[in-house]
């Protein structure tokens, strides 16, 4: 008798869609669905890691906890080292801490629209997901619904992300607070906080809120998303038991190298950011005054409802124009999400975006 390996998965993972793209077509002009950085790591600090990759030895396996890419890290954001801990990409922290705190049936408390892959950690790792959705066309945070629902339950474990994937919106501090104040723990997805105003980065939190657990990406604002740094900052002894949900090793030579190297250039990379901010303010502005729906935006990226509302219209006669941005449709009607390039390819989005308008 053979057995049916499929009625042995978890009904949680039965139930999930697998997490799905459709090839990037050929010829593309501008790649703007991702919220990668238009820029790429700068050609002397690419050198300098290659150069220091070619003098380790790849037999050998990477040094145990990465002590040398935990200390820029944490230098980078006035932490110390022991408060830091480094992921293959901040969806391993991510991943970790959400099984760490809500594993086996606690619950997770988005407010979506969100990062989608929240929802698949939560199953991956065991725990329940609730909800408070954001509201009105600016998706505002309803924050006395939200802190109600963080407090109600003995396992819920609230995750918020500030900017917001994909709407761009952030939380105030003053809520971070009161939220730690009724929760044992919470999570906070910072990814895009280099494109944001100082105000919004909640890391000197750190400082005086014991259950405040961060998350940062060397993805976004320092352009190496095809190497996979990132991190979970928290309290020293928090910090050891979310490093227990990685296993060693995760993050590899190459990746530390580069992570180095792009550290070592945090002053580019500010400049960088701020020239994206500027751009994301012209282009929200182009926007608006072509009718669409433009959400608040402080990170890299812009959520939308295109003139006419028909979003999955424009998805696709942009990108048979060589336009690629994020069909947002399923999450809110209408929608879509454009990543802030160079200043070339906004040119080339709002050009075209009028042309299939
Ligand atoms: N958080 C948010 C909000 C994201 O949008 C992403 C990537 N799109 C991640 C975390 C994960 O990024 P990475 O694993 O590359 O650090």
């Amino acid at each position: 008798m053979t057995r049916d390996p499929l009625a042995a998965v978890r009904p949680e993972i039965r139930a999930l869609r697998a997490y799905r793209f459709d090839p990037v077509p050929a010829g593309l002009s501008a790649k703007l669905d991702f919220n990668e950085s238009p820029a790429d790591v700068p050609a002397d600090a690419k050198d300098a890691a290659l150069a220091a990759i070619r003098t380790r030895r790849f037999a050998l396996y990477p040094e145990f906890g990465s002590p040398r890419l935990r200390a820029a890290l944490a230098a980078s954001v006035g932490l110390s080292p022991e408060q830091v801990v480094p992921g293959n990409g901040s969806g391993e922290a991510i991943l970790a801490a959400v099984s760490v705190f809500a594993g086996c049936g606690g619950a997770l408390l988005l407010a979506p629209p969100v990062f989608s892959l929240y929802a698949q950690m939560a199953a991956i790792a065991g725990a329940r997901v609730e909800t408070v959705p954001l509201a009105g066309d600016d998706f505002r945070l309803d924050e006395e619904a939200f802190l109600a629902r963080a407090a109600a339950g003995e396992r819920t474990v609230p995750l918020l992300c500030s900017p917001n994937n994909p709407t761009g919106g952030t939380v105030s501090r003053d809520l971070v607070r009161r939220l730690c104040a009724v929760s044992p723990v919470v999570l906070l997805d910072q990814a895009y906080v280099d494109f944001s105003e100082e105000e919004d980065d909640l890391l000197p939190l750190l400082a005086d809120l014991p259950n405040l657990v961060l998350f940062r990406t060397l993805s976004k604002a320092y352009a190496i998303a095809g190497l996979r740094v990132g991190y979970a900052a928290a309290r020293p002894d928090v910090a050891e038991e979310i490093g227990k949900a990685i296993l060693p090793f995760s993050v590899d030579v190459g990746a530390e190298e580069i992570a180095l190297a792009a550290l070592a250039r945090r002053g580019e990379v500010r400049e960088r950011c701020r020239g994206i901010a500027r751009e994301r303010q012209r282009v929200a502005a182009a926007l608006g005054a072509l009718g669409a729906r433009v959400a608040p935006s402080r990170a890299n990226f812009l959520f939308l409802v295109p003139p006419g509302g028909d979003g999955a219209r424009v998805f696709r006669d942009l990108r048979t124009r060589g336009v690629l941005v994020r069909d947002q449709t399923a999450v809110v009607p209408g929608a879509l999400r454009v990543t802030v390039g160079t200043p070339e390819e906004n040119d080339l989005f709002l050009s075209t975006l009028k042309e299939v308008l």
